[in-house]
């Protein structure tokens, strides 16, 4: 059993690809499950993204719920790997949700529209990325389009996302003119063709002096790439695998994913260099994935399609040893035992029941509420994942109950969500009244809708005047009793009862940091 364990981590590459919005994230997780395989045609991947803020657009997201956890994992062979794609949601406001999926992946790919460069949501990503040193490629898209000179954006992803960059292929002009990609591995050119449909290549082994590259994209393009790929040998240093591994070195691919340009080096150039499941920290001991015991932990919960069936879904991250159905299962912050007689896996548009489960393989588990995000079980160990904090959200409501009748429901309703994490319940120290923390506004649009049809309990919210709340702790316990006497009104407790400070804002945080030297704010809930 340990070889077979062995052997079949070693084929398993788990990753996701992550981008700001609109820049082919869809688009690309489709084509690389054309190569796989796992799907036949285009527009199959459903994408469970929100356009715009609107309540409507999610509700009628949630009417496709069943797609959308259908989508949540993405599984396919290729060249004898067993490839995970997790997706994570595009919109803002459902960024915690993408950041713990981060927490479940040993690689990602990040995709950047080539005519916007690095946005918004790159930088927070990558942030999140680099908590963890998660090794990272960089695929450049839709150089269909005139989009911004390679060069610049290569120093833009050096200078914004704080990691050093090495190009893998390089394009040839871009835009109307785009004639292809050069692969400054392989040394072979690869023609640019509109709305490629077919999996063969249109390629060319070509070395740079050869006169036959002046014929077939025309003389200036030639001496142009001639000239970048001269200055990209001088620059840039080899490719350095053990850097990539160890997050400080991003590879960096160029394509067009709508047209399906680019794609097939990317996912080759992935299967030759991306992580296979690699260790993970817990509270006691770092857990290596060829252990003969099992060990997992939880980094989703979604709600099940049916309301009247409250039961939910829980993603596990397999990380050790051999997941097996309707075996027991320690489940560690409960201390009791659990099974599960249909986990189930994911293929591109359908789930299936699975007898076992190898490191790096996400299963999808039946709960009917004994799971938090976070949640690990193993074969009897006491121990309990790593990694997987709350972030400190940036907006904050009072729950008001409108209906006195249902204060039960409301009280179950609210705990539910949060534990499955769409957002933080804070309880204040003052008066113990409830209040919800997210990074989003949608948040409260998403809980009030699911709190009435879900659990029939209605309710209104009531804006709070904090902008973060940070996690407390101190070493001199005494010190720590004093801070929160002192502040009253602006101390609350979350679902762990950990104390967090609620802060009016950043300037407000920064007096209180300098003024009381002896007490630690935390922007995560983790911290050892
Ligand atoms: P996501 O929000 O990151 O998932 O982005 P999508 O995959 O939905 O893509 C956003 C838009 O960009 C869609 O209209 C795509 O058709 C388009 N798109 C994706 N890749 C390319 C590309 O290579 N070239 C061009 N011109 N458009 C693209």
């Amino acid at each position: 059993m340990q070889t077979n364990i062995q052997a079949e981590t070693a084929r398993r590459r788990t990753f996701a690809i992550i981008s700001h919005p609109d820049a082919g994230k869809t688009t690309l997780t489709e084509k690389l499950l054309l190569f796989g395989g796992a799907i036949q045609t285009a527009g199959a991947v459903k994408s469970n993204k929100i356009k715009k803020s609107a309540t409507s657009d999610f509700m009628e997201i949630e009417k496709q719920r069943g797609i959308s956890v259908a989508t949540s994992v993405m599984t396919f062979e290729y060249d004898n790997l067993k490839i995970n794609i997790l997706d994570t949601p595009g919109h803002k406001d459902f960024a915690e949700d993408t950041y713990r999926t981060l927490t479940a992946v040993d690689s990602v790919i990040l995709v950047i529209d080539c005519v916007k460069g690095v946005e918004e949501q790159t930088e927070r990503l990558m942030e999140v990325c680099r908590m963890r040193d998660t090794p990272v490629i960089i695929f450049i898209n839709k150089l269909d389009r005139e989009g911004r000179n390679p060069f610049d954006l290569l120093d833009e992803l050096e200078e914004k996302l704080n990691i050093r960059v090495r190009p893998m292929t390089w394009p040839v002009n871009m835009g109307s003119e785009f004639k292809g990609v050069y692969s400054l591995i392989e040394k072979k050119l690869y023609f640019f063709k509109v709305n490629k449909t077919k999996v063969e290549d249109d390629v060319l082994p070509i070395e740079l002096e050869d006169s036959l590259l002046d014929q077939k994209v025309g003389d200036r393009d030639a001496a142009q790439l001639r000239e970048d790929v001269e200055l990209i040998e001088g620059v840039y240093d080899t490719f350095d695998r053990q850097a990539y591994l160890d997050g400080k070195l991003a590879p960096v691919f160029f394509g067009s994913a709508v047209n399906n340009f680019g794609v097939k080096e990317l996912l080759e150039g992935f299967c030759d260099i991306s992580p296979e499941p690699i260790a993970r920290p817990t509270d006691k001991r770092e857990v290596l994935p060829e252990e003969k015991n099992f060990s997992g932990f939880v980094f989703k919960i979604h709600a099940n399609l049916d309301p009247r069936h409250r039961d939910r879904i829980a993603f596990l991250r397999i990380c050790s040893g051999v997941f097996e159905r309707g075996k027991f299962y320690h489940h560690t912050r409960l201390d009791k035992n659990v099974r599960f007689a249909s986990p189930f896996s994911f293929m591109a548009d359908s789930k299936s029941v699975v007898e076992e489960g190898f490191p790096g393989d996400v299963v999808g588990l039946y709960d009917t509420g004994t799971f938090k995000i976070g949640d690990t079980l193993t074969e009897g160990e006491e121990l309990q994942f790593q990694g997987i904090p709350s972030f400190s959200p940036e907006i904050f409501k009072e729950l008001v109950n409108l209906d006195p009748m249902k204060s039960k429901q409301l009280d179950k309703g609210i705990q539910q969500l949060t534990d499955e994490g769409v957002a933080q319940l804070f309880t204040l120290e003052l008066g113990n009244r409830k209040f919800v923390g997210t990074v989003g506004e949608l948040q409260f649009e998403v809980i009030q809708y699911r709190l009435e049809n879900e659990y029939g309990a209605k309710c209104r919210w009531v804006p709070l005047n904090y902008t973060k709340a940070c996690w407390i702790t101190a070493e001199n316990p005494v010190k720590l009793a004093e801070f929160i006497r002192l502040k009253g009104n602006q101390i609350a407790y979350d679902k762990d009862q950990n104390p967090v400070f609620l802060a009016e804002s950043d300037w407000m945080l920064r007096m209180n940091q300098q003024n009381n030297p002896d007490i630690q704010f935390h922007l995560t809930s983790e911290f050892k």
